[in-house]
């Protein structure tokens, strides 16, 4: 064996390199061995003949084991017949070597391949042998065990033994098939949660509709996203977050029946495809399962995660007859499941589309708006309690439609948050507030409120300075209004910014204090300037009892910490008098002066605080009366 190594090179894998060659000569070796003829001549010629027999079974020797030693089965066949095959084959398929002499191919075979494998064989009957170099053919053997073995087979005509025969190479292509698979699953696998993804989901559901055409039924998709998955991701890190993600996945997949598909098509985004339904709740019912089974707690590394899940559903052919309608659709109903506080499911309902599309058309006129100065800012005082001066002005932001009127910022700026025209939005308001503050008196403030999403900016604290070096206004004039939302998102960056901006002498106030979950938490995580109390509980301070108390113990922590306190929304005389009895810094309201546009302020500054004073609706000792 080492010789014949030896005399054909270094590496063993050379061997199946040059595999046409090596059969022909392998072909010769058994056909002159078996073709010997045997008479009783004379001793002499006797003696010549072993002699030339000995040689030949040599010869045969090192050519099995140059058989043998080829790392690809081959199997020599006449008719489907096996006339003879080496180790690599034997081993392929599991039999001994001498089991596999006289068998028939369909034998080896698994059936799958036999109709490929009968062609090929009529194929041969006719004479249409396949040409050297055609491509090769990819067929399952059959495995001793049963299992199907993936091959490649090269097969060529040899004279053999009173006749001609096939010779086969073999080549194992289980690993590469492996590989293939691998890749293909990759293809349309989410890689962490192993559930299909966009593309497979949109292929499954094609064929869901197709199917459901064909028989006239029903195919639901359900839309998923988890409620409170940024706060696990905040908190508890990206790997915990993984693992809730496969957690999460492996319920749903448990949820639904073999049919149905569960994908993964986003961060924490899931989406379901229900087929078959027999019954009009059949989604509802899934649904229902989907989101109590995803309200369960959680443990992961010993902590214990408690999230929930909303589900918009979209059926087909009702709600959409393309997949990007239906998953449009039960997207929109997820919206609306989202919007209702999550933790619950929502059916697509045509009404819902109508809003869909007039968002659509609201944020094209946004963008629109940014452009055609429909945007202006209003500016309402800020005063001081017990002087009533006014200290300076918030700005607030008004957009004129061209057809609509005025829009109420409370409806446009969640809009603008969602699509990212806050970002350009809110460059603009910071840049046109400085500019006009800066023509204010020098001891007037402007507060200008900042959204959440404005601090997804790396560069935001880079932005404002420059706009402050770029209109003039001294940073201690600026006050930034951010709510506990900003707190949330990415704290470490948020704070970092924060901290560059309160270094640079800027003033920074927790707005609508009180509406959050816990507000005194993040007191304690950023030395704040200002809070401003809700208009809510100022609203609700002359009946009820509770809202009063709570405000007074937000100016009695504010005086403690020795942050400056702000009531919003005050709007009557006697809530004026009670704040400044309890001494409320700073108050705010249409009592005191309602958002004004640009022109108005100079009057407000020409004004002398007396008459500012008495220019109120209702003096505080008026009210105290
Ligand atoms: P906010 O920051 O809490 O602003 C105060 C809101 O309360 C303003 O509503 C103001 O007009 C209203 N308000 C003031 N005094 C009274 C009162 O006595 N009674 C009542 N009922 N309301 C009063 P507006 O202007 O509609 O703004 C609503 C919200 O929109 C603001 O709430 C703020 O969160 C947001 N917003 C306004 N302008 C901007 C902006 O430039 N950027 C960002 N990111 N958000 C803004
Ligand atoms: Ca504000
Ligand atoms: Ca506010």
């Amino acid at each position: 064996m080492l010789r014949v190594l030896e005399t054909l090179g270094e590496h063993p894998i050379q061997l199946s390199v040059g595999l046409a060659g090596l059969l022909a000569l392998l072909g010769l070796g058994f056909a002159v061995l078996r073709l010997l003829p045997r008479s009783a001549r004379a001793a002499a010629e006797a003696a010549e003949l072993r002699e030339s027999e000995a040689r030949l079974r040599a010869s045969e020797a090192r050519f099995r084991q140059l058989a043998d030693a080829t790392f690809e089965g081959l199997v020599i066949h006449r008719d489907g017949i096996v006339i003879d095959a080496n180790t690599a084959m034997a081993a392929i398929v599991g039999w001994p070597q001498e089991l596999l002499i006289g068998r028939n191919l369909f034998d080896l075979c698994a059936t799958s391949s036999h109709d490929q494998l009968r062609a090929q064989l009529a194929a041969l009957g006719r004479g249409e042998a396949p040409a050297i170099g055609d491509p090769p053919i990819e067929i399952n053997l059959r495995h001793a065990d049963g299992s199907a073995i993936p091959v490649e087979i090269h097969a060529r005509t040899m004279p053999f033994e009173n006749g001609d025969a096939r010779v086969v190479a073999v080549r194992d292509i289980r690993e590469r098939k492996a590989a293939e698979q691998r890749i293909l699953h990759m293809a349309h696998h989410d890689a962490l949660t192993s559930l299909p993804n966009r593309n497979l989901f949109r292929d499954r559901l094609g064929q869901a509709m197709e199917r459901a055409k064909r028989g006239g039924n029903t195919v639901a998709v359900l839309c998923l996203d988890l409620d409170r998955f940024k706060p696990v991701n905040d908190l508890l890190g990206p790997e915990i977050a993984d693992e809730l993600l496969r957690q999460v996945a492996l319920r749903l997949t448990e949820s639904i029946r073999a049919d149905d598909t569960v994908a993964r098509l986003g961060a924490d985004e899931f989406a379901l495809i229900q087929v078959g339904l027999s019954h009009p709740d059949g989604p509802a019912v899934m649904a229902d399962r989907l989101v109590k089974a995803i309200a369960e707690p959680f443990c992961i590394c010993g902590h214990h995660i408690v999230i929930g899940t909303s589900i918009g559903i979209a059926l087909y052919p009702s709600d959409g007859i393309s997949g990007d309608e239906l998953v449009r659709a039960a997207d929109t109903a997820l919206h609306r499941a989202k919007t209702s506080g999550g933790g619950t499911f929502r059916f697509f309902e045509s009404e819902m589309d109508l809003r869909l599309q007039e968002r659509r058309h609201l944020e094209r006129d946004l963008r629109q708006a940014l452009m055609t100065e429909q945007l202006e800012l209003h500016y309402q005082p800020l005063v001081d309690c017990d002087q009533l001066t006014v200290l300076g002005c918030e700005a607030l932001l008004r957009w004129r439609h061209p057809e609509r009127g005025p829009i109420s910022p409370a409806d446009f700026i969640p809009l603008a948050e969602e699509c990212g025209l806050i970002m350009q939005l809110g460059a603009w308001v910071l840049r046109t507030a400085c500019r006009e503050a800066a023509g204010w008196p020098d001891d007037k403030i402007v507060a200008i409120n900042l959204s959440p999403i404005q601090f997804r900016q790396s560069d935001l604290a880079e932005q404002i300075l420059a706009i402050l070096a770029e209109t003039g206004l001294a940073p201690n004039r600026l006050e930034l209004e951010i709510t506990e939302g900003v707190l949330i998102e990415d704290t470490e960056r948020t704070l970092a910014t924060l901290t560059i901006l309160k270094k640079a002498g800027i003033h920074i106030s927790l707005d609508d204090f009180g509406t959050g979950f816990s507000s005194l938490s993040y007191l304690q995580r950023f030395p704040f300037d200002k809070i401003k109390i809700d208009r809510s509980f100022i609203w609700a301070m002359e009946k009820n009892p509770d809202s009063m108390s709570i405000v007074r113990a937000v100016i009695a922590l504010g005086r403690s910490l020795r942050i400056t306190v702000t009531a919003e929304g005050v709007e009557t005389s006697t809530q004026l008098a009670w704040l400044q009895n309890e001494d409320c810094d700073q108050a705010q309201g249409y009592l005191l002066g309602k958002p004004m546009p640009r022109a108005d302020i100079a009057k407000l500054w020409a004004m002398p605080p007396q008459r500012a004073q008495t220019e109120l609706p209702l003096s505080p000792a008026k009210a105290a009366e």
